[in-house]
């Protein structure tokens, strides 16, 4: 694993906390970053600090196990849902963390972002399924995830708490963190305008089949439904035809 310059990396996860903090995918002290600076090594931020205010030397180096390297400041009290992350995936070096607030709504609604809804979030994320609510903190918290989703996913909707989601790189981490609150945006006013039309099971499989050459990592896809309601069919049903020129 060739390292990364930790400098480089200072830099760019308290950029990330501005972006996150910005965005009003956090509140207060809420969220947490980390990148895989190398085999033995994570650069984290720290507990009890504002992720919008961070300062490159507020953040801590720790060890696989999450046992503190070097650094002042105490690291955050999620660093084992992150250090449980690179021991699962060794093809990740970046974890997210953060609670936005529509992603997290489904999150909290118990409503997974698995359907076959638009071709971005089929085509990066494939599916955000929804784990099971483990307490913040504890290793509890990643049980669902690694018995049942970390190989597939990289991205998370953790119930009644949040999303993480992860990459080889932190941009990708923090990119697919913005997909997944777009995505459940998106999903919530077509929701609230009474239907979301699926694609088809053809569609949804063409789309899959295109994760591998935009460069996804993992494998899981979305939910494939049979539906009425296909944007192919309620396309050609429901919009009228163009008037005629009068003109002509
Ligand atoms: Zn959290």
């Amino acid at each position: 694993m060739e390292p990364f310059d930790e400098d480089e990396m200072r830099a760019l996860i308290c950029e990330v906390g501005h972006r996150i903090w910005t965005r009003e995918y956090i509140a207060a002290n809420d969220g947490n970053i980390s990148v895989r600076l190398s085999q033995a090594e994570v650069l984290a931020t720290p507990a009890s600090v504002g992720k919008g205010f961070l300062k490159p030397g507020d953040l801590v180096v720790v060890d696989l196990e999450g046992n503190k390297l070097r650094g002042e400041s105490r690291p955050s009290s999620e660093i084992r849902m992150h250090t449980a992350f690179y021991h699962a995936r060794s093809d990740i070096r970046a974890v997210v963390h953060a609670h936005p607030p529509t992603a997290t709504g489904f999150a909290v609604a118990g409503i997974p972002l698995d359907r076959a809804l638009l071709p971005e979030a089929v085509i990066y994320l494939g599916a955000v399924p929804l784990v099971r609510y483990g307490v913040p903190g504890t290793d509890e918290l990643m049980e669902d995830i690694l018995e049942n989703f970390v190989r597939d996913y990289d991205a998370f909707l953790l119930a009644n708490h949040g999303v993480t989601t992860i990459s080889r790189t932190l941009l990708d981490a923090y990119h697919k963190m913005e997909m997944v609150e777009h995505f459940a945006k998106i999903s919530l006013v077509a929701r609230q305008l009474g239907r979301e039309n699926v694609f088809s099971p053809a569609r949804a499989q063409e789309l899959l089949d295109a994760r591998a050459r935009y460069g996804a990592i993992a494998r899981g896809g979305c939910r494939i439904e049979e539906s009425e309601d296909y944007p192919e069919t309620t396309y050609a049903r429901e919009v009228p035809m163009r008037p005629r020129n009068p003109e002509a």
